[in-house]
């Protein structure tokens, strides 16, 4: 099938390349001409395990292509996938739809053939009305169905998450985009389940499922506060808990909060939808107050050990909001450092992946280390903010002989606590008491 991508981004890459390799023919449109010139001479715009290795094979043998032109990515298109970014609006947080309606404006004139045009970006219910409805006053004749196609990709495991979803919703009462949509994702049948259902419902399972994500990990981080307090250890109640069918093991994690490019913007967004439906989604709106608060707390956690230390250097592992990505969106690692750099503090900040994108957000305010060895370089206090594999991996005995002080807050439960206890350090994880190791 022929397939135009609007958005090259974090989704719209990832899926180019997926559909690529499932041996559609793909063109991949975007905007920034820095982006396009990067891709088209072989070069990635982000970092996604396993991504190189697809987008290489199939530049080559020219499935996937890349271009400023709407018109040469859309023109005999069957499918085009919108995939263009919903930020937040900066005041109300409600989802600013502005790329979404101008890429319906500019895709509208050159639809030929019947073409399904499915929303990949996460939208508020209603959008695909209002994209179908721009798309017709611009070219009447035109012969298309909108559906909703949502994206449940996980960063850092893009290519993976494509090739093995756990389920595919679309929606769209349309008879003709179905069998268009059943076709394209039929290397994935009968394993995945394919889900067909209204467009709005569609859109609501989306913002549904990040919704009750957040608030699994906000749910656990305040256990993880309760155990602090009662002298229980998460990493237990976790497994306890997990073990339960109903409730399952994932999420169970406790950290420095939430974040990331869907998290915090689909929770606000969603609670920003329902207030205009009349609706109070008070679970929702009190996991993104306790989110935004959990952040702060973790740095003043951290300031308050620092300020008995004059001129405190603090060494930080992790600058993504997550591991595997170099994506740091509203990451908790950067928000603590920010709070953290209100006080006189200096930070040496490693990222296996992310220091170029952290760079751009925290410019000349903290040490950019080469690697972990380098970050803890006579620090006084090692502070670990993101899950990264080699974190885990890392000498402790090195570490120590390294750092001035002994002190680790390791919010991502990446060390061994005992190694650490042993080594000398005076380890603090989030969710026990420090003396309960
Ligand atoms: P992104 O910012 O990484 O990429 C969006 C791209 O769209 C940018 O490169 C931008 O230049 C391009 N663009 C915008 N308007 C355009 C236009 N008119 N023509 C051509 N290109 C245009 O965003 P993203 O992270 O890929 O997210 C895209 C959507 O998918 C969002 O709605 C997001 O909520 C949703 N989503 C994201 C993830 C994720 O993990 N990032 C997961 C699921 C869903």
């Amino acid at each position: 099938m022929k397939i135009g991508i609007i958005g090259t981004g974090y989704v719209g890459l990832p899926t180019g390349v997926g559909l690529a390799e499932l041996g559609n023919e793909v063109v991949c449109i975007d905007q920034i001409e820095s982006k396009i010139n990067d891709l088209n001479n072989g070069k990635l715009t982000i970092f996604e395990d396993g991504l190189e290795e697809l987008f290489i094979r199939n530049r080559q043998n020219g499935r996937l292509n890349f271009t400023l032109s709407m018109e040469k990515g859309i023109h005999d298109a069957d499918v085009v996938l919108i995939a263009v970014g919903t930020p937040p609006d900066p005041e109300t947080k409600k989802a600013d739809m502005k790329y979404i309606y101008a890429a319906a404006q500019e895709l509208a004139p050159f639809l030929n053939g019947y073409t399904v045009i499915a929303i990949k970006s996460t939208v508020p219910v209603g959008t695909g009305d209002q994209v179908e409805e721009i798309i017709r006053q611009k070219n009447p004749e035109a012969d298309f169905d909108v559906i909703s196609l949502p994206e449940f990709l996980r960063e850092g495991f893009a290519i993976h998450d494509f090739f093995n979803p756990d389920r595919i919703v679309v929606g769209t009462n349309s008879a003709r985009a179905q069998d268009v949509m059943a076709k394209l994702y039929a290397p994935f049948a009968p394993k995945t389940k394919m889900l067909f259902v209204k467009r709005r419902s569609s859109e609501t399972i989306k913002y549904a499922s990040n919704a009750f994500l957040a608030m699994k990990i906000h749910y656990i981080n305040e256990m993880a506060d309760f155990c602090e307090k009662a002298g229980a250890d998460i990493y237990e109640v976790a497994q306890g808990l997990g073990a339960d069918d109903r409730i399952g093991p994932k999420f169970l994690r406790t950290g420095p909060g939430y974040g990331g490019s869907c998290f915090p913007k689909d929770t606000n967004a969603m609670a920003y939808m329902a207030r205009a439906f009349g609706v109070e989604l008070s679970l929702v709106e009190a996991t993104i107050r306790g989110n935004d608060k959990r952040k702060q707390l973790m740095a003043e956690n951290v300031w308050a050990e620092a300020q008995k230390i004059s001129n405190p250097q603090i060494a930080i592992l992790g600058a993504a909001f997550k591991g595997g990505t170099d994506d740091c969106r509203e990451s908790p690692a950067l928000d603590i450092i920010k709070h953290l750099l209100e006080h006189p503090v200096q930070i040496r900040l490693y990222d296996p992946k992310a220091l170029n994108n952290a760079r751009k957000i925290l410019g000349d305010a903290v040490y950019y280390a080469q690697d972990a060895y380098d970050a803890v370089q006579k620090a006084d206090i090692l502070l670990v903010l993101t899950e990264w594999e080699e974190f885990k991996s890392l000498d402790l005995a090195q570490i120590k002989q390294q750092m001035k002080g002994r002190l680790i807050f390791d919010m991502r439960g990446i060390f061994n606590p005992q190694e650490a206890t042993q080594l000398g350090f005076d380890m603090r994880r989030l969710g026990i008491k420090s003396t309960a190791l």
